[in-house]
């Protein structure tokens, strides 16, 4: 794999995750990024918190959340991030109606989930039950990407937008016109966001920017010693900060932040947890820092990630009725075979990039498969275009 290069598209938390898994191959990579730097789109939050997504029974989702919490936390400590990235350790998350709490506490019994990493326990400022993850974390997205970045080493080329991609016409290369020039490659892995749709070969994908709105504001005291989530979550201060996040809306896209939000967020903060908030001097919520990103979220709210469907090459006059009628149920679909996607990590995404960096990337490369079958097809494109050709949605 030494002489193979990859271009990488995006340089938030996916773009940085892949690089890092094409450097554990020794895969020459070249990152091209739109912006100026890295993370300034939905990974440039000043706190993100991470602790994996459960269900009450085990679900395919469930399992990809938990196992990318467990890769996750591999990868902190193979690369000893805990002394490069801000953070804090330990997450509570409340379980304040009878619904939460029956899902998460059968969530811990059904996916066998030991005690270091998932407890019941008493939330100190609500008094509530909660789920505590001693190994969950606040931390920051942005420095997170750095460090990935640096580890990483691929050639950044910042200010560099991709603007099309082929394949070469023998299928081996990948040609990717950037605003910088013509870049040749043997795989193209696309991580970029919820500007998906600028590319023609992605705007099929049932993919949706949501806008989020998150507040930064200065150290409280005395305050929550870890991240505590109960609908939206406040984070513990890191670097003299705390943040509240986070507002969710995918109709209304507006880039400025809306003062309303701002309130909203500090008024359901002071009901969840009253005992935390009356300690604190009178606050102006409206004199902190809002910020507004956008998430990108699938049709199933589940990643995407997988090598990307070719959807010119499909045969189209296979209708799904005849197919049936002919007991012949699959869909032939034809790939990009090495052009690969990361995207729709939705509200997720600092838990769940690692892991999903290293799926794709094995993927492309033809590895034996080690990830169990049901979560590998549930992260496919693929799940989309066959639900389309199902409801003949496709022609
Ligand atoms: C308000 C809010 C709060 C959140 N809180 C959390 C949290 O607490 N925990 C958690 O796990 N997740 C959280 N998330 C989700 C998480 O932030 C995202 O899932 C994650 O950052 C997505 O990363 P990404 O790399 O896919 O996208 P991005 O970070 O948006 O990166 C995409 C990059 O691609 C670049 N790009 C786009 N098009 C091109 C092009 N043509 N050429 C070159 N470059 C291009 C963009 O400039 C951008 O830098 C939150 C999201 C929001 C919006």
């Amino acid at each position: 794999m030494q002489n193979k290069t990859a271009v990488v598209v995006g340089a938030g938390i996916a773009g940085a995750s892949i690089s890092l898994a094409l450097k554990q191959r020794n895969i020459e990579t070249i990152l091209i990024e739109a912006d100026t730097g890295p993370a300034k789109h939905a990974s440039g939050n000043p706190i993100g918190v991470v602790y994996p997504f459960l269900t009450k029974h085990k679900l395919a989702e469930s399992e990809f959340s938990l196992a990318s919490f467990l890769y996750f936390l591999s990868i902190w400590e193979k690369f000893r991030l805990k002394n490069l990235v801000p953070h804090v350790d330990g997450i509570y998350f409340l379980l304040d109606s009878k619904n939460t709490y029956d899902r998460y506490t059968n969530a811990l019994i059904s996916h066998q989930i030991p005690i270091s990493l998932a407890k019941e326990s008493i939330e100190p400022f609500s008094n509530l039950p909660s789920i505590f993850f001693p190994e969950g974390k606040s931390l920051s997205p942005v420095c997170l990407t750095n460090q990935l970045l640096i580890l990483s080493e691929p050639t950044i080329k910042y200010s560099t937008k991709l603007l099309d991609w082929e394949e070469s016409e023998n299928g081996t290369k990948v040609i990717c016109q950037t605003d910088g020039g013509k870049i040749e490659c043997d795989y193209l892995c696309l991580t970029q966001g919820y500007q998906f749709a600028d590319d023609p070969n992605l705007a099929w994908l049932p993919l949706k920017k949501v806008r989020g709105q998150i507040i930064k504001f200065p150290e409280q005291n005395p305050t929550n010693s870890q991240g505590i989530l109960y609908g939206d979550y406040i984070t513990p201060a890191i670097n003299g900060y705390q943040v509240l996040g986070a507002t969710f809306d995918e109709f209304k896209l507006d880039e400025n932040p809306r003062p309303e939000e701002t309130e909203n967020l500090w008024k359901e903060l002071s009901k969840k947890l009253p005992n935390l908030v009356s300690q604190w001097d009178p606050q102006d919520p409206q004199s902190f820092s809002p910020r507004v990103s956008y998430r990108t979220q699938s049709q199933d709210r589940h990643p995407v990630v997988g090598k990307l469907p070719n959807l010119s090459k499909l045969d189209l006059s296979i209708t799904y009725q005849n197919s049936l009628k002919n007991s012949q149920k699959k869909i032939n679909i034809p790939y990009y075979e090495s052009v690969g996607i990361l995207n729709g990590l939705g509200s997720r995404g600092l838990t769940h990039a690692l892991y999903a960096a290293e799926i794709l990337v094995s993927t492309m490369l033809k590895e034996p498969n080690s990830i169990p079958e049901p979560i590998f097809n549930s992260l496919k494109p693929d799940r989309f275009l066959i639900r389309m050709w199902k409801r003949e949605q496709l022609t």
